[in-house]
């Protein structure tokens, strides 16, 4: 009995690479949503290819690498600067990602934008071109193919360019936005047919499918079907697969001493008062801004409450050298100052704001609290369902943007909010806060039960045993 190979295709490996000589490096597992995610996933035979965070200019390093990363049963994929410039900063970073969010294209110097546009479309092609080279190398009869993201949209294309007989799978992280969106972007065709070459298409929510299979039939002209998306005969299957997390590592986490040291810590430092926590990148999407001008709101109102509740807002530093990024940064450090001044005591600030990860461990402790999620667009938030496992005794509340992913797997156990709209927000904290806990128990029991069942390991099987259905039932269709 051998188990199915999986090879698992994302821009990223889930390792960061640093030289420590000419042939030398040290790796290390890095932290992020699909990674936590199939970092559970024990069914296949997975190997990861990818780029790995690093310009590797010379074939010794290259090759020092390849092999150090097969022990991580990793493949890399060489990106020069020129290709990561244009293909990862400017069309996956600067344009995909803003318009899958709701942000639109960028505004700013628009002919600039325009011009530039073609040639990182063009490196766009040119990289999935360079992720399908290596997966083909690497292939084997029989193996299952998973691309991941908006970074590898053409790949499913490339892919069966090579061999049409390959399992190929596409799986969408962010939302897909609805296609009156979809339609403003130059390459929306292009897009849109690359993606079709896959036998299966999946996303978070119903909503990301619909909007998906409307954008084929708007822009493309094919037909949608319940099952999909058909072009003269083929289908192409579209469908749902909310990802999961592995809650067992966050509920066996809990049970670690320097955890428990870590929780005990956190609630020396907060006697008295009631911690609420925000876990984002910084990232646009986040709603950081508006989360803390709620929280601000909630104090303005509520004087009560002034010095027994503070809100812990990490936000992982991301993107750092993009001009926008650097702006919400010094943005939000502006509203934090602003309401400390106004807020603080000479002893005390009611808001503690890290620009910083935070290891495992320490995020498990933190997550013993309130949790305030305010995206204002987000794939799915694995905060949320992260905050939950890790909430069984403690059974805090949890604060949840409608406009996550999330909102529709833990909708009737979260508090949903608006995060444009500032007052309900600030209405929702004074309600999170005074919950009975009758009511606390009765919402967390609801989204503990969906956290422990949908897990990673549950989402990764659903969608490879669906694309080896898939495939079998397209042949059968012949
Ligand atoms: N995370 C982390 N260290 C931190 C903060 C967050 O490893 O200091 C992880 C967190 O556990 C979660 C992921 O980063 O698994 C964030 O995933 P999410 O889906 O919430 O948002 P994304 O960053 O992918 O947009």
């Amino acid at each position: 009995f051998s188990r199915q190979r999986l090879l698992v295709v994302a821009n990223r490996l889930p390792v960061s690479a640093v030289r420590r000589g000419e042939e030398s490096w040290s790796l290390e597992i890095s932290a992020g949503g699909l990674v936590s995610a199939l970092l559970g996933v024990k069914e296949f035979e997975a190997r990861w290819i990818g780029w790995a965070g690093v310009n590797v200019p010379d074939v010794r390093g290259q090759e020092a690498l390849t092999k150090a990363l097969a022990e991580k049963r990793c493949i890399p994929v060489f990106l020069d600067e020129d290709i990561v410039h244009q293909y990862y900063n400017g069309y996956c970073n600067n344009i995909l990602w803003p318009l899958f969010h709701y942000l639109g294209l960028p505004q700013e110097d628009r002919l600039a934008t325009t011009r530039s546009f073609q040639s990182q479309f063009a490196a766009y092609i040119k990289a999935n071109q360079m992720f399908a080279d290596v997966v083909n190398q690497h292939y084997k009869e029989g193996d299952v193919v998973w691309c991941h993201d908006y970074h590898l949209m053409f790949l499913p294309k490339c892919l069966k360019e090579y061999n049409s007989e390959m399992k190929v799978g596409w799986f969408l992280h962010t939302p897909f936005p609805s296609s009156e969106i979809h339609r403003t972007l130059p390459s929306r065709s292009d897009l849109l047919r690359a993606v079709l070459a896959a036998d299966l298409v999946g996303f978070h929510t119903y909503d990301y499918a619909r909007h998906f299979v409307s954008a084929c039939t708007r822009i493309l002209g094919y037909e949608g079907t319940p099952e999909g998306v058909e072009n003269q005969g083929r289908l192409t299957r579209v469908a749902a697969f909310p990802i999961g997390i592995d809650s067992d590592r966050f509920i066996r986490a809990l049970e670690v001493p320097q955890v428990q040291d870590h929780i005990r810590e956190l609630k020396d430092t907060f006697a008295g008062r009631k911690v609420m926590l925000g876990v984002d990148r910084l990232d646009m999407i986040k709603g950081i801004p508006q989360k803390i001008l709620a929280f601000e709101k909630f104090l303005e109102e509520n004087p009560d409450w002034r010095d027994k509740v503070v809100l812990l807002q990490i936000a992982v530093p991301t993107r750092t050298d993009v001009p926008e990024y650097q702006k919400l940064t010094s943005q939000v450090h502006e509203i934090v100052g602003r309401i400390n001044g106004r807020f603080g005591t000479l002893t005390t600030v009611p808001i503690h704001h890290l620009d910083r990860s935070l290891d495992f461990h320490a995020l498990c402790a933190l997550y013993a609290v309130t949790a305030l999620v305010t995206s204002l667009r987000d794939g799915m938030n694995l905060v949320s369902y992260e905050f939950v496992a890790c909430q069984d005794s403690k059974k805090g509340v949890l604060i949840l943007s409608e406009f996550a992913g999330a909102a529709q797997s833990l909708g009737a156990g979260a508090v949903l909010v608006n995060p444009w709209n500032i007052t309900e927000v600030a209405a929702s904290i004074g309600r999170a806060l005074n919950m009975s806990p009758e009511e606390r128990e009765k919402r967390h029991r609801h989204n503990f039960a969906h956290v422990t069942t949908h897990t990673a390991q549950e989402w990764a099987e659903t969608f490879v045993s669906e694309l080896n259905d898939t495939v079998v039932e397209a042949q059968l269709r012949i």
